[in-house]
């Protein structure tokens, strides 16, 4: 199993922001920014693009609401989106509420914020998140 299979099955914690049967929504432990958020799909799968059209179609719905959610719980330009994969073998998508394309960049060193900030931050989307 995956450690994202475990977090999205609950048996290793995260700050939850958004769910469905099918996809799962986090925040980063390592944010670019605050509200960096992760999107994965239940289903194990290492590379986003091994993923059938219409899981892959879902999946970006799925995303496109939680972008929604991250918008309006942290004011931005855009949510910019990103797909790495390099360090964590199951399939994410990158959610990252920008205020310019600095937001973007994966070499910037990341955030260090506390269990409360953090857990604020994960309420705001997951009270923002408009479920199906
Ligand atoms: P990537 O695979 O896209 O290159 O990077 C994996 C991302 O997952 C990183 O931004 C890293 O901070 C995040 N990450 C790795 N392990 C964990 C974890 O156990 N919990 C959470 N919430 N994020 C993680």
């Amino acid at each position: 199993m995956s450690i994202f299979s475990k977090i999205a099955a609950g048996e290793i914690p995260s700050y939850k922001c958004a769910e469905n049967e099918e996809f799962y929504a986090f925040l980063d432990i390592n944010p670019l920014v605050k509200g960096h958020t992760l999107v994965i799909p239940r289903r194990e799968v290492d590379y986003i693009f091994d993923m059938e059209d219409d899981e892959l179609a879902r999946f970006e719905v799925f995303a496109k609401k939680v972008a929604v959610a991250i918008k309006r719980a942290f004011p931005c330009v855009k949510v910019g989106q990103a797909v790495l994969g390099l360090e964590v073998p199951h399939a994410h998508i990158h959610l990252v509420p920008m205020q310019s394309e600095k937001d973007m960049n994966f070499s910037n060193p990341k955030l260090s914020l506390s269990k409360e900030e953090m857990q604020e931050a994960a309420d705001k989307i997951w009270t923002e998140f408009v479920k199906e």
